[in-house]
């Protein structure tokens, strides 16, 4: 009799454990590099500093973000590639990418050398001058305030050689750039908290392209970064953004549902930071600007709701650079709703308006932190003056 017993004892406990073993087997295989993945999420926050090092890592099925519920928010399907991306380090990338200047560079920068290098630099050759700094959008007050100190400079200036114009046009365009501003961008983690980065402008300016690239900038500096869809306006701008996440492991709270309420997206992706214990969350928002007030609604609200934590480190407002006065019209628009602690100003590689630098600056008295340079992952640039100036004024166009 006790033998039966210990034999069907034994034969359950096999059963179980060859079960076991399947369902194990199961949860546990990868999706094929670009076949898609049939469940799961892109990964959870990271804890800081934990885990493989990055470009190594293989996507996994984490669960969703916690809180995500509240907003009707989902953690999105899982990536579809295997292997993360590992974006390009961030120093000296505008010297890596100054040739796309190369526009602004021909209108501004060379343009003026040209000019101040005539044998005679009268008056006609001074309003010309006046015309090129117009022209690239330095703006009217900037324009004279650089034309002042060129006069004057190029006068005491003897003789024309052309390397000592050279200098002491970089040293003039730098000045106007306000050089000493302090453009660190705030992401430093707190002791129980991460550092939240909202991101807004006019849809079209390249707001969500700027906040995946931004991912990446942050990844790059090995950092656990959270990104939080809020521009739940725009169907595709969430799918978008996730995307971005996916090719650097990065996760993305989202809402499935078109319209839903920006504010609770924009908490969601806080909490998951917080339980992450995630350096930076990066909230994109929608950037309908067909009136002040409905701007300054969302936007205050996103604002209140987020703060409900702790303060926001960082309010990047984005500009297209090839709008020229609009983007400056915007620019003092949103500045009046939120205070902005920084401007990335995009397309820079698209346009002669360099000058847009210079008057978004002055006007705003905020500093422009990065500049986006081109469409790739990691065309956007922390902004240097001198390396930009460099660029304008470089012997080699
Ligand atoms: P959003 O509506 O403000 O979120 O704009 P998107 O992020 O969707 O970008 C709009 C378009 O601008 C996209 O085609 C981007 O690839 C493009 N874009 C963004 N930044 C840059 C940049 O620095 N240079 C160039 N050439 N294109 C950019």
């Amino acid at each position: 009799m006790n033998t039966v017993v210990v034999a069907v004892v034994l034969a359950i406990l096999v059963l179980l454990a060859v079960a076991g073993v399947v369902l194990v087997g199961r949860r546990g295989s990868r999706p094929e590099p670009g076949t898609g993945a049939p469940d799961g999420a892109p990964p959870s926050p990271r804890p800081a500093g934990a885990g493989p090092a990055r470009g190594t890592e293989p996507l996994g099925p984490p669960p969703g973000p916690p809180g995500a519920e509240a907003a009707g928010t989902a953690a999105p399907p899982a990536a579809p590639t295997a292997v993360l991306e590992r974006p390009e380090p961030v120093a000296g990338r505008l010297v890596r990418l100054r040739a796309r200047l190369a526009r602004s560079n021909g209108a501004l920068g060379q343009g003026l050398l040209t000019l101040l290098s005539r044998d005679s630099v009268d008056a006609a050759t001074w309003d010309e001058v006046e015309e090129t700094l117009l022209l690239a959008d330095v703006g009217a007050g900037p324009t004279t305030a650089l034309l002042d100190n060129l006069r004057r400079r190029v006068s005491v200036l003897g003789r024309r050689d052309p390397a000592e114009l050279r200098g002491m046009l970089r040293e003039e365009l730098v000045a106007a750039l306000q050089p000493d501003l302090d453009r660190a961008l705030a992401v430093q983690r707190h002791a129980d908290r991460p550092a939240v980065v909202l991101v807004v402008g006019v849809n079209g300016t390249g707001k969500t392209t700027t906040v995946g690239k931004l991912a990446r900038v942050l990844v790059a500096e090995d950092k656990d970064v959270v990104l939080g869809a809020a521009d739940t306006f725009r169907a595709a701008a969430a799918d978008q953004l996730q995307t971005w996440g996916e090719r650097v492991g990065v996760p993305c709270v989202r809402s499935d549902r078109e319209g839903a309420d920006p504010a609770a997206v924009a908490l969601d992706a806080v909490r998951a930071g917080i339980d992450g214990e995630a350096d930076v969350v990066l909230i994109d928002t929608a950037g309908r600007l067909q009136n002040k007030v409905g701007l300054m609604d969302e936007l205050g609200k996103v604002k209140r709701v987020v703060e409900r934590h702790g303060p926001i480190d960082e309010v990047l407002l984005v500009l297209d650079a090839t709008t020229g006065q609009n983007g400056m019209q915007q620019a003092r628009v949103f500045s009046d709703v939120v205070a902005v602690t920084g401007i990335v100003l995009t397309k820079l590689d698209g346009t002669a308006k360099g000058g847009i630098v210079i008057a978004v600056q002055q006007e705003l008295g905020v500093p422009v932190k990065l500049i986006g340079l081109g469409e790739g992952p990691d065309d956007l640039a922390p902004f240097e003056p001198e390396a930009f100036v460099d660029a304008l004024v470089a012997a080699e166009p």
